[in-house]
């Protein structure tokens, strides 16, 4: 239940003692989730109290004049707002990540990060690439030792780029994996929390 409205109201006379003043709360019932109201589920109800004498009897002028003023607070939009911030956040965050990546595969340089995408017998397949140098078309590459089965952006703790194997690719080949989003990530200018830096 969320709390539309709080009114005092002195225009509408109280049968039992001919007072005017009343209370008058606004409830509407509302979906929540992690305590954030999300929609509303039920119509708004009305708690009406004469402060006077305590009479609670409602009077059809004064649910109407009320209904009309309770509006939906900002705060009961939270969870919208909230959902679009961070949908907006992820758009504007793929496609940076997509603009660096083709710009970085299409221009490769030494200590540049890959994060590679395979398909797997069962799922997929992650696996690190780190560029050891650049020659014209070639792309000398170490791997990192270890893959995982699950989506990583880091090296796990006991992993490492290996020194003395190191692959080559043609620089075409490189944009040909990029194309089919095998190259899922491209890390560069990255500091030492990835573990990127491991080379045994
Ligand atoms: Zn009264």
């Amino acid at each position: 239940m969320a709390t539309l409205g709080k009114y005092t109201d002195n225009d509408h006379i109280c049968y039992p003692c001919k007072a005017f003043e009343r209370e008058i709360r606004v409830y509407r019932p509302y979906f929540h989730f992690c305590y954030i109201p999300v929609f509303p589920i039920g119509p708004k109800q009305f708690e009406v109290r004469c402060t006077n004498c305590g009479d609670r009897t409602p009077s059809e002028n004064l649910i109407r004049k009320y209904e009309r003023r309770a509006k939906t607070p900002f705060y009961l939009y939270s969870a919208i707002i909230l959902s679009v911030a961070i949908t907006a956040y992820w758009f504007y965050w793929n496609n940076n990540n997509q603009k660096h990546r083709a710009e970085f595969v299409g221009n490769p340089a030494v200590d540049d990060v890959y994060i590679i995408k395979e398909d797997a017998d069962i799922g997929k397949n992650y696996y690190f690439l780190r560029i050891a140098g650049v020659r014209g078309d070639t792309v000398i590459a170490f791997h990192s030792n270890l893959q995982y089965n699950y989506f990583v952006t880091s090296l796990s703790g006991d992993d490492y780029f290996v020194k003395a194997d190191t692959t080559i690719y043609l620089r075409k080949q490189l944009k040909d994996m990029l194309e089919r989003g095998e190259i899922y990530m491209v890390k560069r200018g990255y500091g030492d929390g990835g573990g990127f830096n491991r080379i045994r």
